[in-house]
């Protein structure tokens, strides 16, 4: 009834690529999404650096509100390493993985599905988010400028600038750990988490990085970036980077 208007579960289809899980269940973008993701794919947009502001942003809203929710409830923050309200970034130089980390409020297996799979169907302003949307795509496709993909609630999307396979691990208190994955093919896979460590409370996104985007592997480089964009964010970033 809900998610199932936008999102078509693919029941039989098995996924060829091989780092894809073949036991997950699939799925196909909601077709906005897939065009979207088409464009950011083909981009020759040389700001990929917004990828981090988006993914910094959102791991900061995700904290928000379980900061909210502990004003009433100090249970809900949990305990050790998982009541600390940070974020984590972290290269691993051998595997061309960026991944960022925070412990927010994280996302249950249908917030995976219908967050990063489809685009609101209604906004309180009563216009039609979808249609506002694919103003966005056209302006974004006339003019190549990325830049404003945040203000239009799709903002994650934009870390396919910088990746051509994104995991996205997540824990959320209402369900257990689940792995959505995607090549931005069309189509993406949510598995519950069998193999990873337990995050606890959060979510993580690991970015697989594309051949051109390999410097933002570099320490240096990350640590300019995130200063600039940490400036209006209140919770503390860390960042580690592997020697090789
Ligand atoms: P926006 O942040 O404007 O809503 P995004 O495309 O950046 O749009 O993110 C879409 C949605 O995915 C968010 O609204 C949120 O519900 C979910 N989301 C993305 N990243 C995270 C995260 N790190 N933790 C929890 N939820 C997230
Ligand atoms: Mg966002």
């Amino acid at each position: 009834s809900t998610d199932s208007d936008v999102v078509r579960r693919l029941e039989s289809e098995s996924i060829s690529k091989k780092s894809l899980r073949s036991s997950g269940e699939k799925f196909e973008f909601q077709a906005e999404v897939s065009r979207l993701m088409d464009i950011i794919i083909n981009s020759l947009y040389s700001n990929k650096d917004i990828f981090l502001r988006e993914l910094i942003s959102n791991a900061s809203d995700a904290l928000d509100k379980i900061r909210f929710l502990a004003l009433t409830d100090k249970d809900v923050l949990g305990e050790g390493d998982t009541a600390k309200l940070e974020i984590q970034i972290k290269l691993d130089k051998a595997k061309k993985i960026l991944s960022i980390r925070d412990r927010g409020i994280g996302m249950t297996k249908e917030d995976l599905i219908k967050n990063l799979g489809t685009i609101a169907q209604s906004g309180t302003s009563g216009i039609k988010k979808i249609n506002v949307f694919n103003v966005l795509v056209e302006k974004m496709q006339s003019s190549g400028d990325l830049n404003l993909i945040g203000q239009f609630g799709v903002g994650f999307y934009s870390a396919y600038l910088v990746a051509d396979y994104i995991e996205v691990i997540s824990k959320h208190s209402d369900d257990n750990q689940h792995v959505w994955e995607s090549k931005a093919d069309g189509k993406f896979t949510v598995s519950e988490d069998t193999w990873n460590e337990p995050l606890g409370r959060g979510t993580e996104i690991r970015l697989h990085l594309r051949d051109d985007a390999g410097g933002y592997l570099e320490g240096s480089k990350l640590k300019d970036l995130v200063k600039r964009y940490s400036e209006f964010i209140n919770f503390p970033i860390h960042l580690w980077a592997s020697k090789e």
